[in-house]
């Protein structure tokens, strides 16, 4: 049936069986049954249309920086709308950019253009769409600053605009994480600001993303939501946990908020981490510590 695709997408950018440990960050996750790259806004729709009418299941992300994929991978078909759809156009102090964008090139040609706003996002290396999704943000900035509308595909490939009212972003949250549709586009409004102040800023920022992240280590960047009163990496250092491992994965030594993969990390390896932790926090602190990490694939 998968076979099908192949009158739909170009073969080269058809991946049967395909490891998502490829495709994610944290370097872990069981295959994808179809992984499909797609070169346009049409070939998304029709591969959603397939999906419906054959009944398969579907599951879209982008660069996977936020993912962990189970061990047994990813039934049905995965659409990675990460580095495929990447137009820009920017228009005074609005910018319309489709999803698959780099989020850190995005505000790097924000900056290019004097416009401000999206310095908080240099070095979070995930796409627009998947920042949307998240509302990501750091340093005091968020998507939602900044976002003024998205236009995402229901199921059927049908267009659906979102204002930022409808889109119910909130602290690393948003509607799309309730419901499946794929993001393709979103229009920002950014302020105008000096080129040179923007590009010191995201300079800044970065240079504290080095001293402080494990940026040499496969990561999917802060496991936990940070709990309402604390902050997750001192939290999980008055446990004592930090450097703990379970198989590969291990509480980062630099940055207690990280689990990062040591070395052949599976996925089991990391719920088992991330369990363990949430029960300490639990037990011993009285705190629930919930994943923001998004956990995906055939249990
Ligand atoms: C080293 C490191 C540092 C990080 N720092 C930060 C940080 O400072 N702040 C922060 O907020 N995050 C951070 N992250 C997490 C991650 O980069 C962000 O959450 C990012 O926005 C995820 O984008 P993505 O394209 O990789 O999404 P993915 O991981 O691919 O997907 C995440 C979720 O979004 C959904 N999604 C993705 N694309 C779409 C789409 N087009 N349409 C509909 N749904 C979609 C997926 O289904 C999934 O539920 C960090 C991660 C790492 C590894």
């Amino acid at each position: 049936m998968y076979s099908n695709l192949k009158n739909i997408v170009e073969p080269e950018r058809l991946f049967f069986d395909e490891p998502m440990s490829r495709h994610t960050t944290f370097a872990i996750g069981g295959p994808a049954d179809v992984l499909v790259n797609p070169q346009s806004i049409e070939e998304i729709k029709s591969i959603l249309s397939f999906c419906t009418r054959e009944n398969l299941p579907c599951m879209v992300f982008g660069m996977g920086s936020n993912l962990l994929v189970r061990d047994k991978g990813i039934r049905g078909v995965a659409i990675k709308i990460g580095d495929c759809l990447t137009a820009v156009d920017i228009k005074g102090n609005d910018i319309m950019a489709q999803a698959g964008i780099s989020l850190s090139r995005l505000a790097g040609l924000a900056a290019g253009h004097s416009l401000s706003g999206l310095e908080f996002a240099e070095g979070i290396p995930g796409s627009l769409g998947g920042a949307v999704a998240m509302n990501a943000g750091a340093y005091g900035g968020e998507m939602k600053d900044v976002l003024v509308s998205c236009t995402a595909l229901d199921e059927r490939g049908q267009n659906l605009i979102f204002n930022q009212e409808e889109m119910n972003l909130g602290y690393r949250s948003s509607i799309f994480q309730q419901f499946s549709v794929v993001i393709i586009e979103a229009h920002l409004r950014l302020v105008k600001g000096e080129k040179e102040e923007i590009l010191a800023r995201m300079a800044a920022l970065a240079g504290q993303r080095q001293s402080k992240q494990p940026l040499d280590m496969p990561s999917a960047g802060s496991t936990f939501r940070r709990p309402e009163g604390f902050y997750v990496g001192p939290l999980i250092e008055q446990l004592g946990l930090k450097g703990y491992a379970i198989g590969g994965a291990q509480v980062s030594v630099k940055h207690a908020g990280f689990v990062v993969n040591r070395g052949g990390a599976t996925a089991d390896d990391v719920l088992s981490l991330i369990a363990y932790i949430q029960d300490q926090a639990r037990t011993r602190l009285g705190v629930e510590l919930r994943p923001e990490i998004k956990v995906v694939g055939e249990e």
